[in-house]
């Protein structure tokens, strides 16, 4: 879900961005329009997350996927090894990519727990040789959310795709942040890059010069064209953040959406959400009906209401309510009032 007051600008200026005669989309990306659009965004990003100035900021394209390679291009320098969390789908993607490049070192896992939790610091096995730790924050499709940024002795690289501006960040915990646009940012398309500049230009032999961060920023993710439009929208969403009083405000706002649907599941006796309550994610919410039969009508009876797309991801089952950044808390109020209505009729 996108904020309406962007896609009313958006539409706004969809034909003629503000007398230029141009729309967004007939710009060239060289041309003082659109690096006016450009360097706003950046700025107003840089703001509302505070981003230190020894970080460079890359709006690139190709998605979490492709950074799922570009991690380990950029990051081993040299080395031959790297450490990842596996807390869930995401994890297991991203370490997959990663064995194409080193020998990854799984710290710990919950994959024998279904990824409803997630192992304790203190359980992690990390190796001293890693290059870097990779963690996924966020497991969009099992919701489990880490609430705290671990402590760990070399870069940490995260994948922060499904929650990336829910609330402040301290970006200096960081050697890499990264994120597709389509969740939580802006339209499909944009992957958000957020990197320590100490950590560019020792990429490992071969790697594609549109993979090589280092490249990227120094041409200031002009290196080719880059997603203009999507990078536009993101930039209408960042002001947009800005006037719900940023990133505090957001945090505030997620908080309590997602514990008014998690005190709906656990007190109605119908519903359930596995999830370890220290870990549960306040963007993705996953819930089961006391028997598959009823997922359908459950749909179907959501769809007509107008709450759309709660199915849950087809590797779990389930439904699974995103509480993204646009999603009002009066939408959420509307889901667990269906919830309830659909629990008197049907349980
Ligand atoms: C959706 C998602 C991805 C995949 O994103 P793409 O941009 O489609 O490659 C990766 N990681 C997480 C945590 C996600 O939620």
């Amino acid at each position: 879900m996108l904020p309406e007051a962007v896609l009313e600008q958006a539409k706004a200026e969809m034909l003629d961005w503000r007398g230029s005669g141009m729309s967004v989309m007939e710009m060239s990306h060289r041309g003082k329009e659109f690096v006016s659009i450009a360097e706003r965004a950046e700025a107003d990003l840089r703001e509302l997350l505070d981003i230190p100035a020894n970080y460079k900021v890359l709006f690139l394209q190709g998605g979490a996927s492709s950074q799922f390679a570009m991690v380990p291009m950029n990051l081993l320098r040299g080395k031959a090894k790297a450490d990842y969390l596996n807390t869930g789908q995401w994890s297991k993607k991203a370490i997959s990519e990663a064995k194409k490049f080193c020998q990854v070192n799984v710290v710990a896992s919950s994959e024998a727990v279904n990824f409803t939790t997630v192992p304790a610091r203190d359980t992690w096995k990390c190796d001293p040789e890693a290059a870097y730790l990779h963690y996924t924050p966020n497991e969009t499709i099992n919701g489990v959310e880490m609430h705290r940024i671990p402590e760990v002795g070399v870069p940490l690289a995260a994948d922060f795709s499904s929650t990336l501006l829910s609330r402040p960040l301290d970006v200096s915990q960081f050697g890499v942040i990264y994120a597709g646009a389509q969740k939580n940012i802006g339209p499909a398309g944009l992957t958000i890059v957020i990197v320590r500049e100490d950590l560019l230009g020792q990429t490992v032999t071969g790697t594609p010069t549109m993979y090589d961060y280092a490249v990227q920023a120094k041409d200031g993710s002009m290196y080719n064209t880059p997603p203009t439009y999507a990078w536009y929208i993101a930039g209408l969403v960042f002001q947009w953040l800005k006037a719900q009083g940023g990133l505090a405000g957001m945090a505030a706002r997620n908080q309590a959406k997602a514990e008014l649907l998690y005190k709906a599941i656990d007190e109605s006796g119908f519903y359930k959400n596995p999830v370890d309550p220290a870990y549960r994610s306040w963007m993705n919410v996953p819930f089961t009906l006391p028997d598959e039969a009823l997922d359908k009508p459950f749909l179907a009876e959501a769809r007509s209401v107008g709450l759309l797309t709660l199915a849950g991801h087809r590797s779990v089952g389930g439904m699974r309510a995103s509480l993204y950044n646009a999603v009002p808390l009066d939408g959420v109020k509307a889901l667990a009032d269906f919830m309830a209505d659909f629990q008197k009729r049907r349980g």
